[in-house]
C-alpha cells in the first residue's frame, strides 16, 4: 500500500489546510510513541516468521487517537496494520452456513411467535417477537436468505425499512416506548446465536440507551462550545483526511479514525426513512464482505426518537455503525481487558479500509 497510513496521522492532520486542522484538533487527540523491545537470538526466525524481518518489531511506532467528545480511544500499531486484509468468503464457511438451513427461522410463521401488534411483512423479510426479550419490546427481522452474507444494497433497505415499520406499530402499542434501536449481529463471532440472516429492533421508555444518550449530549455540548455541527465537523475532518467512503445522495460515511474494532465504518443521514441511507448501508456491507472479506459484523442504527420529548434532538442525525468482527474460524475473542475497560486495540488501518471500498465501486 502506498497512500498514508494510520501511524502517520500525526503529520497528516499539521498538513491540513488550517480550518480543517482546527476541526481535527477540536474533535481528536492523537498521540504517537514508540514501543522497543531487545529479542534473544533464538527467537529470531520465529519473529523473521511472523513479522518479515527484526528490525520491524525492534522498533514499534504506535499511534493513540481519542474522540474528545464521545472518548471513544483507539491504539494502532503499524506493526500489526501493516498485515495484508484477508478477502472473499471461504467455500468452508458457505458450507457451514448451508448445513444449519431447516432452522425455526427458515419457516418464521410456524417457528417463531408473533408480537402482540402482530407481524411487519416486507418484500425480503418479515418480523417475529424475540422470545427472550432485552427490552419490553424486542423484535426480530427475519430475513427470507438464510445465508445472511447473500445481501444486497435493496434487500438491507428492506430489513431497516420493516424494523423501521415495527418501531412504529410498538409505539402505536405504547406511546412511551419512543426510542427505538436497530442492531444486526451477524454470525457467531458478532453475538448471532442463530446462523439465519436477522436483525433485532428494540423500543425503550423513559430516555434512550446510555450510549446513544451520551452522544446526544456530547454533540449538544460541542455545538454549545465551539458553535459548530459536531457531525458537520466529524464528517469534515475525515473527509479532508481522505477517508469518505462511497454513499448516495445525502449520505456521508467514512472509515472511522477511533474505531471501536476492526475497520468501523461510521454512516450518517437525515433520517431511517431515506431510502439512501438504506441501500449505502447495505451497498457498503456488501463490499465488506466480498471486497474486505468480512463475514462476521454489527451493524448499529442510532436514531432519534419517533414522538416528540423533553431532550434536544433537534441536531441528532441517524448514525449507523458498522464494525468487522473478525474470522468466525477464530476461536480468540476479538475484545478483552483492554475494549472492555481500557481503549479499543485496532489492526486495521482506517486508510486502507477506505481506499479498498473506494476501489470496490
Ligand atoms: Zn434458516
Amino acid at each position: 500500500m502506498s497512500g498514508p497510513k494510520i501511524t502517520e496521522l500525526p503529520s497528516l492532520v499539521d498538513a491540513l489546510p488550517s480550518d480543517d486542522r482546527a476541526a481535527a484538533r477540536r474533535i481528536f487527540d492523537v498521540a504517537a510513541t514508540t514501543g522497543r523491545l531487545v529479542p534473544p537470538e533464538a527467537m529470531h526466525p520465529w519473529i523473521e516468521r511472523s513479522f518479515g524481518s527484526v528490525e520491524a518489531v525492534l522498533e514499534q511506532r504506535i499511534v493513540r487517537v481519542t474522540n474528545r467528545v464521545t472518548l471513544q480511544g483507539t491504539l494502532f500499531n503499524g506493526l500489526r496494520s501493516s498485515r495484508p486484509l484477508d478477502t472473499g468468503v471461504s467455500v468452508d464457511l458457505e458450507r457451514e452456513i448451508e448445513a444449519t438451513a431447516g432452522d425455526p427461522f427458515c419457516r418464521p410463521e410456524e417457528g417463531t411467535p408473533a408480537d402482540v401488534f402482530g407481524r411487519v411483512r416486507g418484500e425480503h423479510s418479515v418480523t417475529a417477537s424475540n422470545v427472550a426479550k432485552y427490552d419490553g419490546f424486542h423484535g426480530v427481522v427475519v430475513f427470507d436468505d438464510h445465508n445472511p452474507l447473500h445481501l444486497t444494497p435493496g434487500k438491507v433497505s428492506d430489513y431497516v425499512a420493516v424494523g423501521l415499520e415495527w418501531c412504529r406499530r410498538a409505539l402505536e402499542t405504547d406511546p412511551e416506548a419512543r426510542y427505538p434501536f436497530l442492531m444486526w449481529n451477524c454470525l457467531w463471532r458478532a453475538g448471532g446465536s442463530i446462523i439465519h440472516g436477522h436483525a433485532q429492533v428494540t423500543a425503550t421508555r423513559g430516555t434512550h440507551y446510555p450510549k446513544i444518550e451520551h452522544l446526544r449530549r456530547g454533540a449538544l455540548s460541542y455545538g454549545a462550545e465551539h458553535g459548530s455541527g459536531y457531525f458537520d465537523d466529524l464528517y469534515r475532518v475525515h473527509e479532508a483526511l481522505g477517508l469518505a467512503v462511497p454513499a448516495e445522495s445525502g449520505v456521508r460515511a467514512f472509515a472511522s479514525l477511533s474505531p471501536i474494532k476492526e475497520k468501523e465504518l461510521v454512516v450518517i443521514g437525515e433520517s431511517p426513512e431515506d431510502e439512501h441511507l438504506r441501500r449505502t448501508v447495505g451497498a457498503l456491507l456488501r463490499d465488506y464482505v466480498h471486497s474486505l472479506g468480512v463475514h462476521a459484523f454489527n451493524v448499529a442504527f442510532y436514531m432519534p426518537p419517533l414522538s416528540p420529548t423533553d431532550e434536544d434532538w433537534s441536531e441528532f442525525p441517524t448514525v449507523v455503525h458498522l464494525v468487522d468482527r473478525g474470522s468466525p474460524a477464530n476461536r480468540t475473542s476479538d475484545i478483552g481487558a483492554m475494549e472492555l475497560y481500557a481503549a479499543s486495540v485496532v489492526a486495521s488501518d482506517p486508510f486502507q479500509v477506505a481506499e479498498v471500498l473506494r476501489d470496490s465501486l
